[in-house]
């Protein structure tokens, strides 16, 4: 039987939130009274998390596990589990039970209303650091201005998808991902579930600040020009600077005044323009990286192994 819900957890490193995630989702899914399916993505964890995935898919065939070669980084490991799926609606939850379980029924009763993008907001954070909570809300407030596309504020990937918006996602074959935003660009009916984001339930972030920044880069390149309209703007602002200081310049040289004079002003300059000249070079580098990414058009993961629905003809087949 399909199922009529599909759950994606990316995992990496997670052995020690995996059993009480698995306990939690199957209490929750369960009185549903409807088929459903947990996508385990395992991500190149190095810990107990293969072993563990793979005796669990064994004794609950709720369960299936993608299993990749190396990691591939968490935007990545959803997309796989969304391609995957075979839900007719599809709900990302992170491994680390800081999006409860317990929320994916209100997800559900949106769904059921007719909305085709549930997304869940956090209205509250526990047991985060105030760095973390302070550069995510900053993160996506500067986010929300400078791109076109209006990503709700506050919200994860914590999430449900109708069929529908899965399908079209699947063909948006993006390298740099930024889900959240994939999935406001696309339209579709939406709408926002407020909820409590707990503490990690074991174990610490798989986010450290490199990642964040990295993503917040892709979140900036993959939905707006604004960088690049900024290279612009900076020349302008020096040009103007130039019209301004040049007539000055020649005014107190004729009147003899020693102003503006010396190595330190050309030295000044100099660096200034070098400065601003290298980071427009930068933010350029940046889009061109992306563009480079794109034309090799590698494919976003590799799989090692998938356990596929109990109920197709190969019970298990191996990639
Ligand atoms: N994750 C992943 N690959 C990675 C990093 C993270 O699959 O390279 C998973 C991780 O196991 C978790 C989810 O992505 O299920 C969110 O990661 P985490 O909880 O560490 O991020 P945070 O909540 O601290 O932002
Ligand atoms: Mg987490």
């Amino acid at each position: 039987m399909k199922p009529v819900y599909s759950i994606v957890v990316p995992v990496f490193n997670e052995a020690d939130n995996l059993s009480e995630l698995h306990r939690r989702l199957a209490e929750v899914m369960n009185p549903l009274r409807e088929a459903w399916e947990v996508v385990f993505v395992n991500d190149g964890s190095t810990d107990e998390s293969s072993n563990f995935l793979n005796a669990l898919s064994k004794k609950d065939n709720h369960v299936r596990v993608v299993e990749f070669v190396r990691n591939f980084g968490h935007q990545i490991a959803a997309t796989a589990g969304m391609d995957s799926a075979e839900g007719e609606a599809v709900v990302i939850i992170d491994a680390d039970l800081q999006d409860p379980p317990e929320v994916i029924p209100d997800l559900i009763a949106r769904w059921k209303q007719g909305y085709e993008v549930v997304y869940a907001v956090r209205s509250e954070r526990e047991g985060e650091t105030w760095l973390k909570e302070f550069t995510a809300k900053l993160f996506y407030r500067l986010i929300y201005r400078i791109t076109d596309v209006k990503i709700p504020l506050d919200t994860g990937d914590f999430r449900l998808l109708d069929q529908k918006v899965v399908a079209v996602l699947r063909n948006m074959r993006e390298r740099h991902r930024f889900l959240r935003g994939m999935a406001a660009w696309v339209g579709f009916r939406q709408i926002g579930v407020p909820y409590r984001r707990h503490a990690r339930f074991a174990g610490k972030t798989k986010y450290p600040l490199g990642k964040m920044i990295r993503l917040a880069l892709n979140a900036v390149t993959s939905f707006s020009y604004f960088p690049l309209q900024m290279a612009t703007y900076l020349g302008f602002i020096c040009a103007g600077i130039a019209a301004i200081a040049i007539p000055v310049v020649i005014v107190l040289r004729l009147t003899g005044s020693g102003a503006f004079f010396g190595q330190a002003t050309t030295l000044i300059s100099v660096l200034f323009l070098g400065g601003v000249q290298l980071i427009c070079v930068g933010i350029l580098g940046e889009y061109i990286g992306r563009i480079y990414d794109e034309v090799k058009g590698r494919p976003l993961y590799i799989k090692r192994e998938e356990t596929t629905h109990p109920s197709s003809p190969s019970a298990r087949k191996k990639r």
